[in-house]
């Protein structure tokens, strides 16, 4: 694609991101089959390519940004997707985060809109606020038919119930058990630990069984990638920051092998902190070194080697792949591999490139789009006829577990019954 920034516009570095990127594009629209927004919407402003135009328009020309430039971005689901289909390589990820904080740098949304995605950006990345945030939501139930449209969806969305905060929840140390094999860091996450906190509990389990020890780091916390898709840059590279200092500090502390990331969609941020922080002097370096150390647990699970599964007659799983997993870290094969070693029978659904319709706040800010999403993916994961789902990321977890009544568990709670753990509760009702 042709582009015409100017020389001055390229002195800029993102700018000049954004001209490479621009660059690879062909326009040649394979990308357009595998948008979920293109498939349900059939608008080519709602696929990839058409974004790109979009996104090209806005940055060469260095206005704010329109209300049909920001309709149309604020429709994709970050879901990456197009990238895995695209054949000449074009980073649309850097590409729409780049559009998303130009969009929240230079459009003035409606104030609705504006209070939604502050108090988003707020809540959902503090465990404290989430968990009184969904506290006063399961008491406002009762009244919400007096609140305004966006609100009372909102309302309608928390869970019904909410599980007891882990007692292992805050920085600590888990010790191995027998021989040390690796020390790893764990991200503990932030509306993970609300929402599932079994999750991190069977994740230390499985790793400190196979011989991890497991550090949680005094001031890691949210990952950064919420108020990211928020287009919030600077609250994305604040969270960023703190988490390289906490991680950093327990790697010159006695050594680290992996930062371990139990949610996709995290991972895939933290994977990323490298890049997000390349311009910066003091802070390029030290960043992409925690990227490099940040591991997916299914990657990490593979290096130690599953030890031990013994299940009696495990029920049959239809797995679904994050589109963070397969799209944005490409682990399409290694958590399946995992659960087929542990004993499990995987059975993988149609469409499984298709995003469920989580993708961060996305299901909160368009729920529409994010309701026909999650509906085909629980018929298509219904239709394999496996008794339980297993996913590898919260989001999507929440999103496919309120839209089927199959239990939807996280693949850590599988590895660690089969390795000697306790049977996931969501596996007994
Ligand atoms: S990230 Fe997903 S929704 Fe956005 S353009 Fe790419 S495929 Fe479509
Ligand atoms: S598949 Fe890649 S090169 Fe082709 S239009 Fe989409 S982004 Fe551009």
């Amino acid at each position: 694609m042709q582009t015409r920034f100017t020389a001055a516009q390229l002195a800029d570095p993102r700018i000049q991101d954004a001209n490479e990127i621009l660059r690879k594009c062909v326009h040649c629209g394979f990308c357009t089959a595998t948008c979920p927004t293109y498939v349900l919407l059939g608008d080519e402003l709602d696929s990839p390519r058409g974004r790109i135009y979009l996104i090209k328009d806005l940055l060469e020309n260095d206005r704010p940004a329109t209300a049909k430039v920001t309709r149309h971005v604020d429709r994709c689901l970050s879901c990456l997707s197009c990238m895995t289909t695209c054949p000449s390589g074009v980073n649309y990820m850097h590409l729409v985060d780049q559009a998303r904080a130009r969009i929240e740098a230079t459009y003035k949304r409606p104030l609705a809109e504006r209070l939604l995605r502050r108090l988003l950006a707020r809540v959902l990345p503090s465990p404290f606020l989430f968990r009184l945030s969904l506290s006063g939501a399961r008491l406002a139930r009762a009244f919400r038919g007096l609140l305004p449209g966006r609100l009372a969806g909102l309302v309608a969305m928390a869970p019904a119930s909410i599980p007891a905060a882990s007692p292992n929840t805050g920085p600590r140390v888990f010790p191995a058990q027998g021989t040390r094999r690796k020390r790893v860091a764990l991200l503990a996450g932030c509306a993970q630990q609300v929402l599932r906190p079994a999750i991190n509990e069977a994740t230390v389990r499985l790793l400190t069984r196979h011989g991890c020890e497991v550090v949680v780091a005094p001031g890691a916390g949210c990952c950064g990638a919420l108020v990211h898709h928020l287009g919030r840059e600077r609250e994305s590279l604040a969270a960023a920051r703190a988490n390289v200092v906490a991680w950093e500090t327990v790697a010159d502390d006695g050594g680290l092998d992996a930062v371990v990331i139990n949610a996709s969609g995290c991972g895939t941020q933290v994977k990323d902190y490298g890049f997000m922080l390349r311009t910066d002097p003091g802070w390029a370096a030290r960043a992409a070194r925690i990227s490099g150390l940040a591991k997916d647990l299914s990657e990490v699970m593979l290096d130690l080697g599953l030890d031990g599964a013994h299940l009696d007659a495990p029920p049959v799983i239809a797995y679904h792949s994050a589109c963070s997993m397969q799209h944005g870290q490409k682990l399409g094969e290694e958590p399946k591999r995992l659960l087929r070693d542990a004993g499990f029978t995987v059975l993988e659904p149609a469409e499984g490139h298709l995003c469920c319709g989580s993708a961060g706040s996305y299901n909160l800010l368009q729920p529409e789009i994010a309701t026909r999403l999650q509906a085909r993916k629980a018929a298509n994961l219904e239709a394999t006829g496996a008794q339980a789902v297993a996913v590898g990321n919260i989001g999507c977890l929440v999103q496919i577990a309120a839209g089927t009544d199959l239990p939807v568990v996280h693949t850590a709670e599988l590895l660690d019954w089969a390795t000697g753990g306790p049977k996931p509760a969501e596996l007994d009702s």
